[in-house]
């Protein structure tokens, strides 16, 4: 249990913290933590929410040791300080206990697509701003990833609703159950008077491993696992494929939901993983079994054929090869496969004027617009799969440069 008085009393303050330029939303870390010291809460809250939106729960998803906790010059000889846990207990205080007022309206309707961290994000920026934001989600509950990726073991889903409500006490609307695209499409956005449209609609559609078998019934991709793994039976004994973040959550919620073996086959080293250190450490305590240097031949009913690999040089680069007449059956109950994500198009496929890069995300410039006037877009539904910080930070910019493109095309309506 981390003792946040402790961890405060800890940081040094120092003058350029590696901490707050390590942080990609640049946190004013030794600025909050000197607040909190001297019991000024709410104040530290509303300058971590006004910096982030998302300050709660970054709190608690960002790769830390990457990012504060790594940097921080204490834990070069002793602990670094743990600033996201005192983060944590500040930002939930201030959604708890400060009530938002709805800013006075200017009148201008903005849609959101899409209620994950990049579309939360531009909706209290434009909201705080008096926009008129309505967000259209096609699922029944908002959060995207928040609430249909990353388990609730470790995001509360109390903390979304405490989000859900501060968004509704700026006014914001929230249309549910509402996917836009094939039915309700942009330019029908615009004709009901919307000036603006962001979107956020992420990366849904799992990466193939493209092996013989991927489509049989024990086999499942791991982001569509998560969204409902109690509907699974996955059996006793379960392989994931992959080794990012997406697969030590597969692996530990099977294991939470009644798998007695559950491994991780992983092509190349520990070292070489892209999943947090801290995940990877929390899926081992949890009992889940690491195979690496293994990769996946062929998805059968028995279980699958994985081959042994090596790293090899390859023009003086560094690979990974599969060592000849190495595969073996290993027997399991199911696979759950965790290779990446890529976005689903339909809102692109449906409304001409939209580009998307040969991968499929949406093309924009560096602030946010696309090629549809009007129209903007970020999160991983441009930067393909990535961090819940990176979308927030990309939306704040990106709601800036809408806030300056409604008040263009205002002026002129006016003009
Ligand atoms: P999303 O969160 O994907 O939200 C997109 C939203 O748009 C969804 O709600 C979706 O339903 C909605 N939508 C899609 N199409 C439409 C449509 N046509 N109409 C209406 N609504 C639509 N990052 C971290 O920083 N730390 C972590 O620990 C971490 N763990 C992760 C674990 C998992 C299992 C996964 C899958 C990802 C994880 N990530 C993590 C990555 C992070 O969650 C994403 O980078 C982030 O959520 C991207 O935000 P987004 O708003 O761009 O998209």
């Amino acid at each position: 249990m981390i003792n946040n008085l402790q961890e405060a009393e800890n940081c040094m303050l120092c003058k350029k913290a590696r901490c707050q330029k390590n942080c990609p939303i640049n946190t004013p870390i030794p600025q909050v933590i000197q607040l909190y010291k001297n019991g000024e809460i709410e104040k530290a809250g509303e300058i971590l929410f006004n910096n982030n939106p998302l300050s709660v729960i970054c709190a608690i998803v960002c790769p830390h040791e990457k990012q504060c906790r790594g940097n921080c010059i204490r834990g070069i000889k002793k602990e670094p300080v743990h600033f996201h846990s005192i983060e944590q207990e500040i930002s939930t205080e201030y959604l708890k206990n400060t009530k938002f007022i709805k800013p006075e309206s200017n009148g201008i309707k903005v849609a959101v697509i899409g209620s994950g961290p990049a579309g939360l994000t531009v909706a209290f920026e434009l909201a705080k701003k008096g926009y008129d934001v309505t967000i259209f989600e096609k699922n029944e509950k908002i959060g995207g990833v928040l609430t249909y990726g990353i388990p609730d073991f470790r995001l509360s889903r109390e903390l979304i609703d405490l989000l859900v409500s501060r968004l509704l006490d700026f006014g914001v609307k929230i249309k549910i159950n509402s996917i836009v695209g094939p039915v309700i499409t942009l330019n029908k956005l615009f004709k009901d008077g919307y000036k603006s449209i962001f979107i956020g609609t992420g990366v849904w559609n799992p990466k193939r491993l493209d092996i013989k078998g991927e489509t049989f019934g024990h086999s499942h991709y791991a982001i569509d696992y998560l969204k409902s793994p109690k509907y699974y039976s996955l059996g006793k004994k379960v392989v994931v494929i992959g080794a990012g973040n997406v697969a030590m959550d597969a692996a530990r919620t099977a294991k939470r939901n009644g798998a007695e073996e559950v491994y991780v086959a992983y092509r190349r080293d520990f070292e070489d993983m892209t999943a947090t250190k801290h995940e990877i450490s929390e899926a081992i305590e949890e009992g889940v079994l690491f195979k690496t240097f293994e990769a996946p031949v062929e998805i059968v009913d028995d279980g699958i054929i994985l081959a042994r690999t090596e790293k090899k040089e390859v023009d003086g680069k560094s690979t990974v090869g599969m060592i000849p007449d190495s595969e073996y059956l290993f027997e399991c109950d199911s696979i759950l496969i965790a290779v990446s994500q890529a976005p689903k198009n339909t809102i692109v496929v449906n409304n001409k004027g939209v580009d998307t890069t040969k991968r499929g995300h949406i093309e924009t410039d560096e602030k946010g617009h696309t090629t549809k006037e009007g129209v903007f877009a970020c999160g991983d539904v441009v930067l393909g799969a990535s961090t819940v910080i990176q979308a927030v930070n990309s939306a704040k910019i990106v709601s800036e440069s809408m806030d300056e493109y409604l008040q263009e095309i205002t002026e002129e309506e006016v003009i």
